[in-house]
Formats: structure tokens, sequence, C-alpha cells
């Protein structure tokens, strides 16, 4: 391809030059023929409108037998005024009757003694003549006439363009010269533009075949900031687009592989659990009823876990699909904690916890789905006390900060390691996996929280010193809230 580019460049510069010189040399030729012919009539029109000359003219034709004689000593004394030179330039005397040549200054008497057209005017119209012509020879015919009228004669000078011919063939010499070495200027100066042009573009192709191998990490180096920069620029622009989306499909593939990897295991304990233990009931008869009876109930509790997470999957991908509408309400948001806590209070009491509540006063009421809200709220006051050893302490605080209400939950539990903290939204993610299972986590309660947080336009947060305990802050803006501050 940038071989034929390159061609192409040469090609149309060298036609480009051929094409310049020609004019040049078409223009050359005629303006050096044009002034040479202007030259020539201008010299002439000096010479014999000089009546003078023309006078001393006349009277020698009126000499008689010697007339023609007198008349070319005349001509003779003029030649340098008439620039007579007897190669290119020569005088004729003609009969002013008949046109013959009586004497010439044309040393090759037999060279020229044609009639030209100037001639014939002077004859027939018997007055001088000198048209122009773009004939190879240039003349002028005067047409001298004795005083008293008797005697006719023509005074004719002929060049024979030799001059302007030899000048012409050095014009042509001149410019072929120049032609050639145009050519090679040329061909090195588009083989330079070529190369600036076709080097981005063969970047641009090297990267290009790198791509469709899969490899978007080639750059095109962008040198200039012309159109071939600009499409170099745009070209990484999308490389680097392609790259990142990339990326992200990839993160996103190994993210939903991670989620059935999950899933699947999630699932599969139960089912385990419920087989072995419905295969022990089937298979001894003699087991003790009160054995039975517990193995009965370990069945019931592993199949409400699988249920529990069916409908925690379930709720999620209304989330992901966008079918889960939230059911509007104005509500109260002081009412919604202490309806949480009065909920949890039993719970943390059995477990020795210390539960309690510190509202700001009057907390304003927000606009939401209130049961979903609660949900949160319970959610996250449940890993509180799953999280703490019996006999710690679990704080509930809510206020208003500009536009948003927040709710803080702050336990005194085992705490989350640092590096886990950036995870614990996603999904099935568990710190410990043996103590959430144990406790009837599925490790999807956060990141239910957090779907439900983010469609009501509010944020989730958490802050943890591992041994220490945990915070979780819930903000959730309110109507009037921007105003307010
Ligand atoms: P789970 O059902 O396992 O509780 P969540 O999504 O609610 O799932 O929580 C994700 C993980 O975050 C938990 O498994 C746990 O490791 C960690 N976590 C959540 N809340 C707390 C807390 N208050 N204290 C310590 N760890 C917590």
């Amino acid at each position: 391809m940038s071989n034929s580019l390159r061609v192409k460049l040469v090609i149309i510069m060298l036609l480009i030059m051929a094409l310049l010189m020609t004019v040049v040399l078409v223009f050359l030729i005629m303006g050096v023929q044009d002034f040479f012919t202007d030259q020539f009539y201008t010299q002439m029109r000096t010479v014999f409108e000089n009546p003078e000359f023309v006078g001393e003219l006349r009277t020698a034709a009126g000499m008689g037998t010697q007339s023609v004689e007198r008349m070319e000593t005349l001509l003779f004394a003029f030649l340098g005024e008439l620039g007579i030179d007897r190669a290119t330039r020569n005088f004729y005397i003609r009969d002013g009757t008949t046109g013959a040549v009586l004497v010439t200054s044309n040393p090759d008497e037999d060279a020229w003694g044609g009639v030209t057209r100037n001639v014939l005017n002077a004859l027939l119209d018997q007055e001088p003549s000198a048209v122009r012509s773009r004939a190879n020879y240039m003349d002028v015919a005067w047409l001298i006439s004795s005083h008293d009228g008797d005697a006719n004669y023509i005074v004719h000078i002929i060049d024979n363009k030799q001059t302007v011919q030899s000048l012409n063939a050095e014009i042509f010499t001149v410019i072929l010269r120049a032609v050639l070495i145009g050519f090679a200027i040329s061909v090195i100066i588009s083989l330079i533009i070529s190369k600036a042009l076709i080097s981005p573009i063969q970047g641009m192709t090297k990267a290009a075949e790198a791509m469709a191998d899969g490899d978007f990490s080639r750059k095109i180096r962008v040198e200039s900031a012309d159109e071939v920069g600009v499409l170099a620029k745009t070209f990484n622009d999308m490389a680097s687009q392609i790259e990142t989306m990339l990326a992200e499909l990839q993160r996103v593939e190994s993210l939903r592989r991670e989620f059935v990897a999950n899933v699947s295991h999630e699932l599969r304990t139960p089912l385990t659990n419920i087989r072995s233990y419905a295969e022990t009931i089937s298979d001894d008869k003699d087991i003790p009823a009160d054995m039975q009876e517990e193995f009965l109930g370990i069945i019931i509790s592993q199949c409400d876990r699988m249920t529990k997470i069916v409908q925690d999957l379930l709720e999620l991908s209304r989330y992901d699909s966008g079918a889960s509408v939230l059911a509007l309400e104005e509500f109260s948001i002081e009412q919604a904690v202490r309806d949480v806590y009065a909920a949890i209070a039993l719970e943390a009491r059995k477990r020795s916890h210390v539960l309690n509540l510190e509202l700001e006063w009057k907390l304003p009421s927000i606009r939401g789905d209130r049961a979903k809200i609660e949900q949160v709220l319970m959610n996250i006051i449940a890993n509180a006390l799953k999280y703490t050893p019996d006999g710690g302490t679990i704080a509930i605080y809510s206020g208003t900060s500009g536009g948003d209400v927040w709710v803080k939950i702050e336990d005194t539990g085992v705490g989350i390691p640092e590096e886990d903290l950036p995870r614990v939204f996603d999904r099935f993610y568990r710190v410990d996996k043996a103590r959430s299972r144990e406790s009837g986590g599925t490790g999807l309660g956060l990141s239910i929280a957090k779907e439900i947080i983010t469609r009501h336009g509010g944020d989730i947060t958490v802050e943890s010193t591992p041994g220490i305990g945990t915070s979780v802050t819930v903000k959730l803006p309110f109507e009037g809230g921007a105003e307010e501050n």
C-alpha cells in the first residue's frame, strides 16, 4: 500500500512539474518572439518615418538611370539604423510596378527573391506596408516614389528570424535542463513528503494489525497536529476505550463466573445436608423418635435457608432487571428506626447486648419505600448482633446533615479487616464464611441493602476496626433538605 502511495505521489509531482515547465516554455518563447517582432517594426518605423531619410531616398529615386545605385548607397549608409547584418536581415530594392528585385544587400543573391504579402500590399496600394505575420520571417515594404511621382521603387527589408530562433533554441535547452533538475528535486521532495505522510499510516496499520490479534496496548506515536495526527490520536483513544471496555467485560465475566460458582456452592451445602439426614431417617427404621424429630428439624431449617437464598437472589435479580418497583410513600424515619429497634430489642437482650438508641430531636420524614428501608436497617442491626460476641454494645444513632438524614449503627464486634472492607457489598462476599453460615447469613444482605439505598438516591458506607467494632452509615436524601441547609 505504502509503495503505491509513494509512486502515486512521485508521479503527481512529476506531472505538475512537466505541466508548469511546458506553460513557462510556451509563454517564454511567445514572449521572445513578440518582443523581437515589436522591436523590428518599431526600428523600421523610426527609420522610414524620418522625413530627411525618406526625402533623400525619393530624390535618389528620381535620378533616372542612377537612381537604384544612389538608393543602394543611401541604404548602405543606414545599415546600422536598419539593423541590417547581411546574414539575418537584408534589404532589397524592387521595381515599384513589377516587384522584381533590382538590387539586394544579401550576399547570397539567389537566396530569396520571393514576393511577400507586404510587397504585394505595397505594389497594389502604392503605400508603405508593414503587416505583422507569424511566418518564419518578418518584413516591411516601403514604397518610395520620386518627387515628380514618375518613378516608383519598393525598399523591402526582410529578417529571417534566425536570431529569435536561436534564442528560442537556447531557452528551450535551458528549460529542458531546469526540467531535468526539477524532476530530480521533485522526486526527492515527494519521497520525503511521502515518508512523513506514510510513516504514521504504517504505524496505524501495525497497531490495527496488533489489535486484530487482540493486543490493544500498542499505541501510535502522535507526531503532528495535522489531520494525520488527529487521526492517530483518535485511533489511540479508540484503542484505549476498547481496552477499558474489554477489561470491564473481563471483570464482569469473572464476577459472573464467581457468582454462578457461589450460587451453586450455597445451594449444594443445604441440599447435601437435607439428603444425608433424609437418607439416615429412611435407611434406619430403628432411629429413636426424638432423634428423628431433630433430623427433621435440621431438614426444615436447611430448606428455610435455601428458600432465603433463593428469595434474596430473586430480589437482587429484580433490581438488576429493573423489575423491582419501590412503593414510595412519605414516612417518618424516626418511626421506622424506633420500629426496627423494638423488633430487635428482644434478640439483643437474649444475647445480653446493650442496645442504645440516640436520635436527633425532630427528624424529618422522607419519601421512600418504608418496608425496604426497614429491611435494610434490620439487616445491618442483625449483622451487628451476629458479628458481636455476647455482651457487646450496639448503638443506633440518627440525625441530619445537609439534605440527608443518616442512620448509623455501631457495634463492638469482631470488625472487618481493612482489605475486606471494599468487598463487603459484593454478592456472597463474607469475611468469615463459617461464622456467617452458622448464623444464617447468605452473604447477600449488604448487597441487597446497597441496591435499595442506591435506588433511593442515598448512600451506604462501612467503617471498621478489627477487634474494636464496626459502624455502618446509611444516608438518605429528604425533600426540602437542600433548602434548609
Ligand atoms: P451475611 O449474610 O454473611 O451477613 P452480609 O452481606 O450482610 O452477609 O455481610 C457481608 C459480610 O460482611 C459478612 O459476611 C461479614 O463478614 C461482614 N460484616 C457485615 N456486617 C458486619 C459487622 N457488623 N461486623 C463484622 N463484620 C460484618
